[in-house]
């Protein structure tokens, strides 16, 4: 918008017109209401569709870029019910842009349906199995979140036709969250840059709304490459690639103490040489940086880079960085955080039967913490956001281009380790199915906001500039840079 200098006369008479034009007439008010109402009835109508799919998509318990019967399920329930799908879009196949509509306002809703390795678990309140083999679960409960999120757009649209309202719904599948991928790669390709608002939720053991910007961070590996040779034979004649890994992790390990409090620096070594008797000609170390922002993390990051140079330099190898890929922090938008709270405290948290309480508590006892069961209230929307804790989303790549917010409905247990088999078989369950069909609830209620309501994306828009100070979004990742896609095998 071009700004001119403008006499406080003039901005009174602006400020006038401007008032007119953006505070909502009773009758604008009362169709906003009446299309909510639709909007929500239409989740309850639409209930049987996203139970299925959140039940298919925990069967098929797919992980990160390798979700195509997962992606294909939300695609065929949208495509059925008007939607326009490109798919594979930001060169991943199983990523996906359905819309609705057209014009402005275009207001984006997320859904993510990818699992985790490992955290497979019957729908049972105990450790145990699948029958049918299958190792990974929705220990995030990611299989309802794609249901319930397919489940809102499907009933925007159902609003929007029953009441003639203008503009685009678009539903974003977006794959491959757990490795922080899918968003970053979208958000580079430009997918989310026409959008008014995005809004998105997810599955936790509370409700309520989002109010902490968690962390961001870098992904990355160090390959190093030595010289094998006999370990007691001729030593002499070996490199050591795991030497080169072991001393880059023990300076890393010094730095830590002069690093704020706020840092995160954890790693993994996926390969560390095959035998005692074989001095290891490669070895790779795997890491994740995360600090408070992107400058932090970058600066760690920075010296990390160095510390791995000089262990190359020490042990005589080679190293090799790939930078997997990076976050920034979520970005809060305060004005969208209020209007998600209203329509949580409208819609109420899940209401959880005796039966379902029970499985909770011997969920909890099996795993020795208090049997409180599942928790039933919405929390209040604090005044300041909430300081940081816990990991990163791909999500903030999404709340850095535009207005975004989102809120957590209870699908589990309360105070289950997250990421477990626990959360796996919480989300099995009608008590999980509930938490989705509140929240597909509360992202149609806000899509019909967001829709209707000029004032508040006017508002989510100003709240956003400030916050972003004008600057353009740089993606963490490089330029050209692939999505790790899994080999195909
Ligand atoms: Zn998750």
């Amino acid at each position: 918008m071009r700004r001119s200098s403008t006499s406080p006369s003039h901005a009174l008479a602006l400020a006038a017109i401007l008032g007119t034009l953006l505070i909502p007439s009773h009758a604008e008010a009362a169709g906003l209401e009446a299309a909510k109402q639709t909007a929500l009835e239409s989740v309850d109508a639409l209930r049987p569709e996203i139970d299925r799919m959140a039940m298919t998509l925990w069967e098929y318990s797919e992980t990160a870029l390798r979700e195509g019967r997962s992606a294909r399920l939300l695609i065929d329930q949208l495509e059925a019910e008007g939607f326009t799908v490109e798919e594979g879009v930001a060169g991943m196949p199983t990523a996906f842009v359905a819309s609705y509509g057209s014009g402005s306002p275009v207001i984006g809703v997320l859904a993510e349906y990818d699992a985790l390795p490992g955290v497979g678990n019957a729908a049972v309140p105990r450790r145990e199995a699948r029958e049918d083999g299958v190792a990974s679960g929705h220990g995030c409960g990611h299989n309802l979140f794609g249901a319930a999120s397919v489940g809102a757009a499907l009933a925007i649209r159902r609003a929007m036709e029953d009441h003639g309202l203008g503009g685009t719904v678009r539903l974003y599948g977006t794959p491959a969250e757990e490795t922080v991928v899918g968003k970053v790669y979208m958000a580079r390709e430009g997918l989310f840059d026409d959008l008014d608002a995005a809004i998105e939720w997810h599955p936790s053991t509370e409700t309520e709304t989002r109010n902490q910007p968690g962390r961001a961070l870098n992904n990355f590996t160090v390959e190093f490459s030595g010289q094998a040779a006999h370990a007691s034979h001729d030593p002499w004649n070996g490199r050591s690639a795991l030497d080169a890994v072991e001393l880059m992790n023990h300076g890393v390990n010094m730095m830590r103490e002069h690093v704020k409090p706020t840092a995160r620096i954890h790693y993994v070594i996926p390969d560390g040489g095959g035998a005692p008797n074989v001095v290891p000609e490669y070895a790779k170390v795997w890491y994740y940086v995360r600090d408070v922002d992107r400058p932090t993390v970058e600066a760690s990051y920075e010296w990390i880079l160095d510390i791995a140079a000089g262990a190359a330099m020490a042990t005589r190898t080679e190293h090799k960085v790939t930078l997997i890929t990076g976050v920034h922090e979520y970005l809060l938008n305060r004005p969208l955080q209020e209007a998600i709270q209203a329509n949580l405290e409208r819609v109420g948290a899940p209401v959880f039967t005796d039966e379902e309480q029970a499985f909770a508590r011997e969920l909890q006892r099996s795993l020795g913490i208090e049997e409180t069961g599942f928790e039933t209230e919405v929390h209040p929307l604090a005044g300041e956001p909430q300081p940081v804790e816990g990991g990163s989303t791909d999500v903030a790549e999404v709340s850095y281009l535009v207005p975004t917010a989102g809120f957590s409905v209870t699908t589990a247990a309360a105070d289950i380790p997250w990421h477990s088999w626990a959360a796996t078989a919480c989300h099995g369950t009608d008590a999980g199915v509930k938490g989705a069909v509140v929240a597909a609830k509360v992202l149609a209620a806000t899509g019909i906001d967001l829709l209707t309501d000029g004032e508040l994306r006017a508002s989510a828009l100003e709240f956003f500039d400030k916050a972003t100070e004008g600057e353009e979004y740089e993606s963490p990742i490089p330029e050209g840079q692939e999505p790790p896609l899994p080999e195909t095998r």
